[in-house]
Protein backbone atom coordinates (compact mmCIF):
# COMPACT_ATOMS: atom_id res chain seq x y z
CA UNK A 1 0.00 0.00 0.00
CA UNK A 2 1.09 3.90 -0.65
CA UNK A 3 2.89 5.31 2.10
CA UNK A 4 3.33 8.91 1.81
CA UNK A 5 6.03 9.24 4.28
CA UNK A 6 8.19 5.83 2.41
CA UNK A 7 7.28 5.66 -1.08
CA UNK A 8 8.62 7.43 -3.54
CA UNK A 9 5.02 9.02 -5.11
CA UNK A 10 1.66 7.65 -6.04
CA UNK A 11 2.19 4.75 -8.75
CA UNK A 12 -0.56 4.26 -11.81
CA UNK A 13 -0.07 1.02 -11.11
CA UNK A 14 -0.84 1.09 -6.88
CA UNK A 15 -3.84 -0.55 -6.51
CA UNK A 16 -7.67 0.61 -5.96
CA UNK A 17 -8.57 0.40 -2.87
CA UNK A 18 -10.72 -2.09 -2.06
CA UNK A 19 -13.23 0.01 -0.48
CA UNK A 20 -17.22 -0.56 -0.11
CA UNK A 21 -17.56 2.26 -2.37
CA UNK A 22 -15.07 1.14 -5.52
CA UNK A 23 -17.96 -2.30 -5.40
CA UNK A 24 -21.06 0.29 -5.53
CA UNK A 25 -19.79 2.44 -8.26
CA UNK A 26 -17.63 2.24 -11.50
CA UNK A 27 -15.85 5.56 -12.24
CA UNK A 28 -14.79 7.21 -15.82
CA UNK A 29 -11.72 6.70 -17.25
CA UNK A 30 -9.31 9.15 -18.42
CA UNK A 31 -6.00 8.77 -20.50
CA UNK A 32 -2.76 9.77 -19.14
CA UNK A 33 -0.56 12.40 -20.57
CA UNK A 34 1.53 11.38 -23.58
CA UNK A 35 2.66 14.67 -24.98
CA UNK A 36 4.37 17.82 -23.91
CA UNK A 37 1.36 20.75 -23.42
CA UNK A 38 0.67 24.41 -22.06
CA UNK A 39 -1.80 25.74 -19.50
CA UNK A 40 -2.43 28.76 -17.38
CA UNK A 41 -3.29 26.98 -14.54
CA UNK A 42 -2.14 23.10 -13.51
CA UNK A 43 -3.57 21.47 -10.42
CA UNK A 44 -1.82 18.16 -9.40
CA UNK A 45 -4.10 16.00 -7.80
CA UNK A 46 -7.51 15.03 -8.81
CA UNK A 47 -9.34 14.63 -5.47
CA UNK A 48 -12.15 16.92 -4.37
CA UNK A 49 -9.73 19.81 -3.71
CA UNK A 50 -8.45 19.15 -7.49
CA UNK A 51 -11.78 19.24 -9.32
CA UNK A 52 -13.03 21.41 -7.25
CA UNK A 53 -10.53 24.14 -8.00
CA UNK A 54 -10.65 22.97 -11.71
CA UNK A 55 -14.62 23.49 -11.82
CA UNK A 56 -14.06 27.37 -10.54
CA UNK A 57 -11.32 28.22 -12.57
CA UNK A 58 -13.54 26.60 -15.87
CA UNK A 59 -16.56 28.18 -14.75
CA UNK A 60 -14.62 31.58 -15.34
CA UNK A 61 -13.27 30.23 -18.44
CA UNK A 62 -9.66 29.48 -17.51
CA UNK A 63 -7.45 27.16 -19.64
CA UNK A 64 -7.07 24.36 -17.10
CA UNK A 65 -5.22 20.94 -16.44
CA UNK A 66 -5.43 18.38 -14.26
CA UNK A 67 -3.57 15.63 -13.37
CA UNK A 68 -3.72 12.45 -11.29
CA UNK A 69 -1.02 9.92 -10.63
CA UNK A 70 -3.72 7.34 -10.25
CA UNK A 71 -7.39 6.82 -10.60
CA UNK A 72 -10.62 9.09 -9.96
CA UNK A 73 -10.71 7.94 -5.94
CA UNK A 74 -7.28 6.85 -5.28
CA UNK A 75 -6.77 9.20 -2.51
CA UNK A 76 -9.20 10.10 0.34
CA UNK A 77 -12.05 10.70 -2.29
CA UNK A 78 -12.46 6.98 -2.93
CA UNK A 79 -11.95 5.96 0.91
CA UNK A 80 -13.71 8.09 3.33
CA UNK A 81 -16.70 7.77 4.68
CA UNK A 82 -19.22 9.78 3.25
CA UNK A 83 -20.01 12.40 6.35
CA UNK A 84 -20.62 15.52 5.20
CA UNK A 85 -19.88 17.73 8.27
CA UNK A 86 -19.46 21.56 9.02
CA UNK A 87 -16.19 22.17 10.09
CA UNK A 88 -12.18 20.71 9.52
CA UNK A 89 -9.24 20.35 10.70
CA UNK A 90 -9.40 19.70 14.44
CA UNK A 91 -10.00 22.54 16.05
CA UNK A 92 -13.87 23.31 17.60
CA UNK A 93 -15.24 26.74 17.59
CA UNK A 94 -14.96 26.85 20.98
CA UNK A 95 -10.94 26.22 20.75
CA UNK A 96 -10.51 28.24 17.78
CA UNK A 97 -12.90 31.27 20.00
CA UNK A 98 -9.89 30.43 22.34
CA UNK A 99 -7.04 30.55 20.38
CA UNK A 100 -8.07 33.81 18.31
CA UNK A 101 -11.58 35.45 19.45
CA UNK A 102 -15.21 34.74 18.90
CA UNK A 103 -15.17 37.06 15.37
CA UNK A 104 -12.58 34.67 13.88
CA UNK A 105 -14.59 31.69 14.98
CA UNK A 106 -17.48 33.34 13.54
CA UNK A 107 -15.68 33.74 10.42
CA UNK A 108 -14.64 30.21 10.30
CA UNK A 109 -17.91 28.81 10.85
CA UNK A 110 -19.26 30.85 7.85
CA UNK A 111 -16.72 29.27 5.24
CA UNK A 112 -17.38 25.70 7.11
CA UNK A 113 -20.86 26.09 6.94
CA UNK A 114 -20.30 27.46 3.43
CA UNK A 115 -18.71 24.47 2.49
CA UNK A 116 -21.61 22.34 3.14
CA UNK A 117 -24.15 25.31 1.30
CA UNK A 118 -21.84 25.36 -1.78
CA UNK A 119 -21.72 21.11 -2.31
CA UNK A 120 -25.59 21.59 -1.99
CA UNK A 121 -26.18 24.11 -4.84
CA UNK A 122 -23.46 22.21 -7.32
CA UNK A 123 -25.48 19.29 -7.00
CA UNK A 124 -28.50 21.09 -7.56
CA UNK A 125 -27.09 22.76 -10.12
CA UNK A 126 -24.78 20.01 -12.05
CA UNK A 127 -27.63 17.92 -11.02
CA UNK A 128 -25.16 15.23 -9.54
CA UNK A 129 -25.88 11.74 -8.45
CA UNK A 130 -24.59 10.87 -5.66
CA UNK A 131 -26.86 8.86 -3.23
CA UNK A 132 -27.69 11.98 -0.68
CA UNK A 133 -29.19 11.16 2.15
CA UNK A 134 -30.19 13.09 5.00
CA UNK A 135 -30.51 11.62 8.56
CA UNK A 136 -29.56 12.78 12.14
CA UNK A 137 -25.95 13.08 13.03
CA UNK A 138 -25.20 12.02 17.13
CA UNK A 139 -22.25 12.74 18.91
CA UNK A 140 -21.80 10.13 21.62
CA UNK A 141 -20.13 11.06 24.80
CA UNK A 142 -17.36 7.83 25.38
CA UNK A 143 -17.07 9.19 29.55
CA UNK A 144 -19.21 10.69 31.94
CA UNK A 145 -16.86 13.74 32.07
CA UNK A 146 -17.25 13.69 28.29
CA UNK A 147 -21.36 13.91 28.66
CA UNK A 148 -20.84 17.28 30.54
CA UNK A 149 -18.39 18.73 28.21
CA UNK A 150 -20.42 17.47 25.04
CA UNK A 151 -23.65 19.16 26.50
CA UNK A 152 -22.05 22.24 27.88
CA UNK A 153 -20.25 22.97 24.25
CA UNK A 154 -23.72 22.52 23.05
CA UNK A 155 -25.28 24.92 24.80
CA UNK A 156 -22.51 27.33 24.42
CA UNK A 157 -22.47 26.67 20.25
CA UNK A 158 -26.48 27.57 20.38
CA UNK A 159 -26.10 30.86 22.25
CA UNK A 160 -23.03 31.89 20.46
CA UNK A 161 -23.28 30.26 17.05
CA UNK A 162 -27.04 29.48 16.44
CA UNK A 163 -26.32 25.78 15.93
CA UNK A 164 -29.40 23.75 17.02
CA UNK A 165 -28.97 20.42 18.52
CA UNK A 166 -31.11 18.43 21.33
CA UNK A 167 -28.65 17.40 24.49
CA UNK A 168 -29.35 13.31 25.16
CA UNK A 169 -29.28 11.68 28.43
CA UNK A 170 -27.35 8.39 28.76
CA UNK A 171 -30.64 6.79 29.58
CA UNK A 172 -32.59 8.60 26.09
CA UNK A 173 -29.51 6.94 24.05
CA UNK A 174 -29.98 3.30 25.54
CA UNK A 175 -33.67 4.07 25.19
CA UNK A 176 -32.96 4.58 21.08
CA UNK A 177 -29.94 2.73 20.47
CA UNK A 178 -29.01 0.02 23.05
CA UNK A 179 -25.27 1.19 22.54
CA UNK A 180 -23.85 0.21 25.51
CA UNK A 181 -20.68 2.83 26.99
CA UNK A 182 -22.67 5.62 25.47
CA UNK A 183 -22.71 8.31 28.86
CA UNK A 184 -25.11 10.94 26.66
CA UNK A 185 -25.04 12.92 23.05
CA UNK A 186 -25.83 15.56 21.11
CA UNK A 187 -28.33 15.00 18.22
CA UNK A 188 -28.10 17.44 15.42
CA UNK A 189 -28.82 17.31 11.96
CA UNK A 190 -26.58 15.30 9.16
CA UNK A 191 -26.36 14.36 6.26
CA UNK A 192 -24.25 11.72 4.20
CA UNK A 193 -23.37 10.79 0.59
CA UNK A 194 -21.70 7.79 -1.27
CA UNK A 195 -18.30 10.10 -1.85
CA UNK A 196 -16.61 8.19 -4.82
CA UNK A 197 -19.95 8.82 -6.77
CA UNK A 198 -19.12 12.40 -5.56
CA UNK A 199 -15.56 12.67 -6.74
CA UNK A 200 -17.05 10.85 -10.67
CA UNK A 201 -19.54 13.74 -10.73
CA UNK A 202 -16.92 16.42 -9.96
CA UNK A 203 -14.78 15.31 -12.87
CA UNK A 204 -17.68 14.71 -15.06
CA UNK A 205 -18.64 18.65 -14.46
CA UNK A 206 -14.90 19.71 -14.68
CA UNK A 207 -14.57 18.10 -18.55
CA UNK A 208 -17.75 19.11 -19.90
CA UNK A 209 -17.04 22.76 -18.51
CA UNK A 210 -13.63 22.48 -20.76
CA UNK A 211 -11.04 21.25 -18.09
CA UNK A 212 -8.56 18.92 -19.18
CA UNK A 213 -8.48 15.63 -17.49
CA UNK A 214 -5.32 13.36 -17.21
CA UNK A 215 -4.55 10.59 -14.50
CA UNK A 216 -2.12 7.80 -14.13
CA UNK A 217 -0.12 10.66 -14.97
CA UNK A 218 2.13 11.60 -11.64
CA UNK A 219 4.04 14.93 -11.24
CA UNK A 220 7.36 14.05 -10.69
CA UNK A 221 8.89 17.56 -10.29
CA UNK A 222 8.39 21.19 -10.55
CA UNK A 223 10.37 23.73 -11.31
CA UNK A 224 10.48 27.47 -11.65
CA UNK A 225 10.77 29.10 -14.81
CA UNK A 226 11.61 32.76 -15.74
CA UNK A 227 7.73 32.37 -17.06
CA UNK A 228 6.14 29.61 -14.82
CA UNK A 229 6.67 26.43 -14.49
CA UNK A 230 7.79 23.07 -15.91
CA UNK A 231 6.48 20.11 -14.49
CA UNK A 232 7.64 16.76 -15.37
CA UNK A 233 5.67 13.55 -15.61
CA UNK A 234 6.81 10.78 -16.88
CA UNK A 235 6.12 11.23 -20.70
CA UNK A 236 5.59 14.89 -20.82
CA UNK A 237 6.59 17.75 -19.54
CA UNK A 238 3.96 20.58 -18.76
CA UNK A 239 4.90 24.30 -19.00
CA UNK A 240 2.06 26.36 -16.45
CA UNK A 241 1.98 29.77 -15.85
CA UNK A 242 0.98 28.70 -12.29
CA UNK A 243 0.87 25.72 -10.07
CA UNK A 244 -1.81 24.33 -7.20
CA UNK A 245 -0.88 21.62 -5.48
CA UNK A 246 -3.92 19.29 -4.60
CA UNK A 247 -2.42 16.27 -3.27
CA UNK A 248 -3.18 16.41 0.22
CA UNK A 249 -1.87 13.81 2.48
CA UNK A 250 -1.05 11.78 -0.32
CA UNK A 251 1.72 14.37 -1.60
CA UNK A 252 5.20 12.18 -1.43
CA UNK A 253 7.99 13.30 1.13
CA UNK A 254 10.00 15.26 -0.81
CA UNK A 255 7.61 17.12 -3.58
CA UNK A 256 8.20 20.69 -3.21
CA UNK A 257 9.78 23.40 -0.52
CA UNK A 258 6.43 24.44 0.24
CA UNK A 259 4.81 21.17 1.35
CA UNK A 260 7.70 19.23 2.56
CA UNK A 261 7.16 18.49 6.20
CA UNK A 262 4.44 20.81 6.38
CA UNK A 263 1.48 18.23 7.07
CA UNK A 264 1.52 14.76 8.84
CA UNK A 265 -0.32 12.09 6.89
CA UNK A 266 -2.06 10.00 9.18
CA UNK A 267 -4.42 6.33 8.73
CA UNK A 268 -7.95 6.39 9.39
CA UNK A 269 -9.28 2.82 8.35
CA UNK A 270 -13.33 1.54 7.85
CA UNK A 271 -14.68 -1.66 7.24
CA UNK A 272 -18.47 -2.31 6.27
CA UNK A 273 -20.48 -5.12 7.65
CA UNK A 274 -22.63 -7.38 6.06
CA UNK A 275 -26.45 -5.95 5.57
CA UNK A 276 -28.05 -6.18 8.93
CA UNK A 277 -30.78 -8.51 9.71
CA UNK A 278 -34.11 -6.80 10.87
CA UNK A 279 -33.93 -8.16 14.16
CA UNK A 280 -30.09 -6.58 14.18
CA UNK A 281 -31.51 -3.60 13.02
CA UNK A 282 -34.37 -3.62 15.82
CA UNK A 283 -32.04 -4.58 18.67
CA UNK A 284 -29.61 -1.80 18.10
CA UNK A 285 -32.07 0.92 17.26
CA UNK A 286 -30.47 1.36 13.72
CA UNK A 287 -33.47 1.15 11.71
CA UNK A 288 -32.74 4.09 9.38
CA UNK A 289 -29.62 6.25 7.74
CA UNK A 290 -27.87 8.18 10.36
CA UNK A 291 -24.78 8.40 11.41
CA UNK A 292 -22.19 8.91 14.49
CA UNK A 293 -19.13 10.19 15.80
CA UNK A 294 -17.72 9.61 19.58
CA UNK A 295 -15.81 12.18 21.31
CA UNK A 296 -12.83 9.88 22.10
CA UNK A 297 -9.49 11.48 21.01
CA UNK A 298 -8.95 8.67 18.28
CA UNK A 299 -12.86 8.58 17.54
CA UNK A 300 -14.74 6.40 16.14
CA UNK A 301 -17.57 6.98 13.63
CA UNK A 302 -19.95 4.82 12.03
CA UNK A 303 -23.35 5.43 10.02
CA UNK A 304 -25.89 3.02 8.34
CA UNK A 305 -25.65 2.68 4.73
CA UNK A 306 -28.45 3.06 2.40
CA UNK A 307 -28.56 -0.86 2.08
CA UNK A 308 -28.86 -1.39 5.74
CA UNK A 309 -25.35 -2.17 6.13
CA UNK A 310 -22.70 -0.41 9.27
CA UNK A 311 -19.96 1.20 7.82
CA UNK A 312 -17.36 1.29 10.89
CA UNK A 313 -14.36 3.66 10.99
CA UNK A 314 -11.33 5.14 13.32
CA UNK A 315 -7.86 5.14 13.56
CA UNK A 316 -5.75 3.05 11.60
CA UNK A 317 -2.18 1.63 11.64
CA UNK A 318 0.45 4.14 12.42
CA UNK A 319 2.33 3.34 8.63
CA UNK A 320 1.55 1.25 5.74
CA UNK A 321 2.94 -1.66 6.34
CA UNK A 322 0.09 -3.92 8.42
CA UNK A 323 -2.74 -2.23 7.59
CA UNK A 324 -4.82 -4.27 6.11
CA UNK A 325 -3.62 -7.04 8.96
CA UNK A 326 -6.03 -8.73 10.97
CA UNK A 327 -5.10 -7.45 14.33
CA UNK A 328 -6.25 -3.82 12.85
CA UNK A 329 -9.04 -5.37 11.49
CA UNK A 330 -10.04 -7.19 15.11
CA UNK A 331 -9.64 -4.04 16.82
CA UNK A 332 -11.76 -1.93 14.67
CA UNK A 333 -14.35 -4.87 14.82
CA UNK A 334 -14.42 -5.53 18.50
CA UNK A 335 -15.02 -1.56 18.95
CA UNK A 336 -17.99 -2.08 17.08
CA UNK A 337 -19.31 -5.09 19.44
CA UNK A 338 -18.38 -3.22 22.40
CA UNK A 339 -20.99 -0.55 20.80
CA UNK A 340 -23.54 -2.85 20.08
CA UNK A 341 -22.97 -6.18 21.21
CA UNK A 342 -25.84 -7.38 19.22
CA UNK A 343 -23.77 -7.34 16.35
CA UNK A 344 -21.21 -9.86 17.24
CA UNK A 345 -20.77 -12.19 14.51
CA UNK A 346 -21.54 -10.25 11.88
CA UNK A 347 -19.47 -10.28 9.05
CA UNK A 348 -16.83 -7.85 7.93
CA UNK A 349 -17.52 -7.49 4.46
CA UNK A 350 -15.27 -5.20 3.38
CA UNK A 351 -12.10 -3.07 4.80
CA UNK A 352 -9.69 -0.50 3.64
CA UNK A 353 -7.77 2.22 4.75
CA UNK A 354 -6.56 5.69 3.50
CA UNK A 355 -4.51 8.45 4.66
CA UNK A 356 -5.60 11.98 6.18
CA UNK A 357 -3.70 15.06 6.65
CA UNK A 358 -2.84 17.08 9.93
CA UNK A 359 -1.17 20.47 10.57
CA UNK A 360 0.93 20.92 12.75
CA UNK A 361 -1.46 23.22 14.62
CA UNK A 362 -4.66 21.43 13.65
CA UNK A 363 -5.58 24.37 11.08
CA UNK A 364 -6.17 23.45 7.44
CA UNK A 365 -4.12 26.14 5.05
CA UNK A 366 -5.14 27.39 1.76
CA UNK A 367 -2.34 29.21 0.72
CA UNK A 368 -0.54 30.77 -2.47
CA UNK A 369 1.96 33.11 -2.91
CA UNK A 370 -0.90 36.15 -4.02
CA UNK A 371 2.01 38.64 -5.13
CA UNK A 372 4.42 36.86 -7.55
CA UNK A 373 3.22 37.08 -10.86
CA UNK A 374 3.24 33.24 -11.63
CA UNK A 375 1.59 31.87 -8.63
CA UNK A 376 1.86 28.53 -6.70
CA UNK A 377 -0.46 27.54 -4.04
CA UNK A 378 -2.03 24.43 -2.44
CA UNK A 379 -4.84 23.72 0.09
CA UNK A 380 -4.36 20.42 2.47
CA UNK A 381 -4.55 19.67 6.41
CA UNK A 382 -8.70 18.76 6.97
CA UNK A 383 -7.69 15.90 8.74
CA UNK A 384 -11.11 13.69 8.65
CA UNK A 385 -12.94 16.76 7.72
CA UNK A 386 -12.84 17.04 3.94
CA UNK A 387 -15.77 15.56 1.74
CA UNK A 388 -17.52 19.40 1.78
CA UNK A 389 -14.37 21.66 3.14
CA UNK A 390 -11.68 20.40 0.88
CA UNK A 391 -13.86 21.15 -2.42
CA UNK A 392 -14.56 24.25 -0.76
CA UNK A 393 -11.01 25.19 -0.35
CA UNK A 394 -10.30 24.06 -3.96
CA UNK A 395 -12.47 26.79 -4.58
CA UNK A 396 -11.06 29.24 -2.71
CA UNK A 397 -7.84 28.57 -3.76
CA UNK A 398 -8.52 29.22 -7.42
CA UNK A 399 -10.40 32.32 -6.34
CA UNK A 400 -6.89 33.25 -4.70
CA UNK A 401 -4.94 32.05 -7.58
CA UNK A 402 -7.02 34.38 -10.08
CA UNK A 403 -7.00 37.34 -7.52
CA UNK A 404 -10.87 36.93 -6.12
CA UNK A 405 -10.48 37.70 -3.09
CA UNK A 406 -13.21 38.72 -1.44
CA UNK A 407 -13.73 36.82 1.35
CA UNK A 408 -11.81 37.25 4.78
CA UNK A 409 -8.66 36.46 4.14
CA UNK A 410 -7.05 37.53 7.59
CA UNK A 411 -8.68 34.74 8.42
CA UNK A 412 -6.57 31.60 9.77
CA UNK A 413 -7.13 29.48 6.99
CA UNK A 414 -5.84 32.25 4.72
CA UNK A 415 -3.44 34.61 6.55
CA UNK A 416 -0.08 32.39 6.90
CA UNK A 417 1.39 29.35 5.22
CA UNK A 418 1.20 25.85 7.27
CA UNK A 419 3.64 25.31 9.33
CA UNK A 420 6.47 23.10 9.75
CA UNK A 421 6.58 19.81 12.08
CA UNK A 422 9.88 19.87 14.40
CA UNK A 423 11.53 16.71 14.35
CA UNK A 424 9.44 15.20 10.93
CA UNK A 425 11.16 12.26 11.44
CA UNK A 426 9.44 11.41 14.90
CA UNK A 427 6.11 12.37 13.94
CA UNK A 428 5.55 8.20 13.97
CA UNK A 429 7.24 7.35 16.72
CA UNK A 430 4.98 10.31 18.34
CA UNK A 431 1.88 9.20 16.89
CA UNK A 432 2.64 5.70 18.30
CA UNK A 433 3.18 6.72 21.64
CA UNK A 434 -0.17 8.98 21.78
CA UNK A 435 -1.97 5.33 20.67
CA UNK A 436 -0.51 3.82 23.40
CA UNK A 437 -1.72 6.85 25.46
CA UNK A 438 -5.14 6.41 24.15
CA UNK A 439 -5.56 2.71 24.45
CA UNK A 440 -5.39 2.92 28.33
CA UNK A 441 -6.62 6.44 29.32
CA UNK A 442 -9.85 6.39 26.51
CA UNK A 443 -10.18 2.32 26.89
C1 LIG B 1 -10.74 6.61 6.01
C2 LIG B 1 -11.15 8.05 5.83
C3 LIG B 1 -12.42 8.46 6.23
C4 LIG B 1 -12.80 9.79 6.06
N1 LIG B 1 -14.10 10.14 6.34
C5 LIG B 1 -14.52 11.40 6.10
C6 LIG B 1 -15.89 11.73 6.27
O1 LIG B 1 -16.74 10.88 6.55
N2 LIG B 1 -16.26 13.04 6.08
C7 LIG B 1 -15.36 13.99 5.72
O2 LIG B 1 -15.75 15.15 5.61
N3 LIG B 1 -14.07 13.68 5.47
C8 LIG B 1 -13.63 12.41 5.64
N4 LIG B 1 -12.33 12.08 5.37
C9 LIG B 1 -11.41 13.11 4.85
C10 LIG B 1 -11.69 13.44 3.38
O3 LIG B 1 -11.88 12.27 2.64
C11 LIG B 1 -10.50 14.24 2.81
O4 LIG B 1 -10.28 15.38 3.60
C12 LIG B 1 -10.73 14.70 1.37
O5 LIG B 1 -11.09 13.63 0.55
C13 LIG B 1 -9.47 15.35 0.83
O6 LIG B 1 -9.66 15.62 -0.54
P1 LIG B 1 -8.41 16.01 -1.44
O7 LIG B 1 -8.91 16.23 -2.80
O8 LIG B 1 -7.70 17.17 -0.81
O9 LIG B 1 -7.41 14.79 -1.35
P2 LIG B 1 -7.51 13.33 -2.02
O10 LIG B 1 -8.92 12.94 -2.28
O11 LIG B 1 -6.70 12.44 -1.15
O12 LIG B 1 -6.81 13.51 -3.43
C14 LIG B 1 -5.44 13.69 -3.58
C15 LIG B 1 -5.06 13.15 -4.94
O13 LIG B 1 -3.71 13.56 -5.24
C16 LIG B 1 -3.15 12.56 -6.06
N5 LIG B 1 -1.68 12.70 -6.06
C17 LIG B 1 -0.81 12.50 -5.04
N6 LIG B 1 0.45 12.76 -5.44
C18 LIG B 1 0.38 13.14 -6.74
C19 LIG B 1 1.34 13.52 -7.71
N7 LIG B 1 2.65 13.55 -7.43
N8 LIG B 1 0.93 13.85 -8.95
C20 LIG B 1 -0.40 13.82 -9.27
N9 LIG B 1 -1.35 13.45 -8.39
C21 LIG B 1 -0.97 13.12 -7.14
C22 LIG B 1 -3.65 11.25 -5.47
O14 LIG B 1 -3.61 10.19 -6.40
C23 LIG B 1 -5.09 11.63 -5.06
O15 LIG B 1 -6.05 11.23 -6.02
C24 LIG B 1 -11.88 10.75 5.52
C25 LIG B 1 -10.62 10.34 5.13
C26 LIG B 1 -10.25 8.99 5.26
C27 LIG B 1 -8.89 8.55 4.80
Amino acid sequence: MYDPLKSKGVSPFDPQPNSYWHHTHTCRKFESLKQNISTDYLIIGGGYTGLSAAITFAEADKNTTVIDANTIGFGCAGRNGGFVLSGSGRLSLSAIEEKWDQKTAKGMQAEFDGAVALLKQRINKYDMQVDWCDGAYYKLAHSKKSATTLHHAAQKQAADYGVKSACLSQADIQDRFAIAHAYGGVKVDGACLHPLKLIDEYARVAENLGAALYYSTPALEIEKTHNGFEVSTPNAIITAKHVLIASNAYTPKRFHEKVDNKQFPVQSSIFVTAPLSESQKNACGLTSPMSFMDTRMMKYYYRVLPDGRLLFGGRGAVSARGSDSNSEKQRLYKAMVKSFPALKGIGMDYFWSGWVSVSFDDMPRIFADTKSTNKLGYAMGYCGSGVSFAAFSGMRLAQRMMGQENFDTTLPLYSSPLPSFPFPAFRRMALHGLYQWAKVAEH
